[in-house]
């Protein structure tokens, strides 16, 4: 599988940036280019889950929304269960919440009660690392539960913002760093 493995240089090149999407000022990292490349796709999961191998994780964790796709693939090269951390309202059973700060306001994150087990062994991955908000609170939602974060993955991590902070009790993976 290494020869599928893509330089960073060639997933950044295929990232796209939309300037003021979804609002002015924003530089909007657009993966869907990523995606629509097999090789590039495929290449990307086989980075996010480097040094794992099936039976060393239980469950791969993705974040609401992008998060799912590259979490969905990446359990199932692992033959690991996925979990999906969503935002508040959409999870229909019982669910564990979590809020944090935005800019202005604040959001919450939820997951099922009962899809991670006391001390599951999981990675979680989100497409871009921002402020670190969305993935410190995803982290405490599974912490909540008892599970024990290998790592954090994201395919892109926007540096200037030091989001490692809200982070650095984990290991934390980007593969193309702003
Ligand atoms: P944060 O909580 O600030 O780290 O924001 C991370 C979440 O917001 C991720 O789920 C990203 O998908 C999304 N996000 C934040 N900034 C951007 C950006 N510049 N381009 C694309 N997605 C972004």
């Amino acid at each position: 599988m290494t020869d599928l493995r893509p330089a960073a240089s060639e997933l950044e090149q295929a990232i796209r940036n939309v300037p003021d999407f979804p609002k002015p000022g924003i530089q909007f990292k657009d993966i869907t280019p990523v995606l629509a490349d097999a090789r590039l796709f495929a290449g990307s999961i086989e980075l996010l889950t480097e040094g794992y191998k099936p039976g060393m994780v239980d469950a791969v964790i993705g974040i609401d929304a992008r998060g799912f796709i590259f979490a969905a693939a990446a359990a199932i090269n692992l033959k690991a269960g996925f979990v999906p951390v969503r935002k508040k309202g959409k999870l229909p059973f019982r669910t564990l919440e979590q809020d944090y700060a935005l800019e202005y306001g604040l959001a919450t994150v939820a997951v099922h009660v009962d899809a991670l087990k006391p001390g599951s062994r999981v990675l979680l991955i989100d497409d871009l690392l921002a402020t670190g908000g969305t993935a410190a609170a995803a982290s405490a939602l599974v912490e909540r539960i008892g599970a024990t974060i290998l790592q954090i993955s994201f395919l892109i991590e926007l540096s200037f913002l030091g989001a490692r902070n809200k982070l650095n009790r984990y290991p934390v993976r980007s593969l193309v760093v702003y």
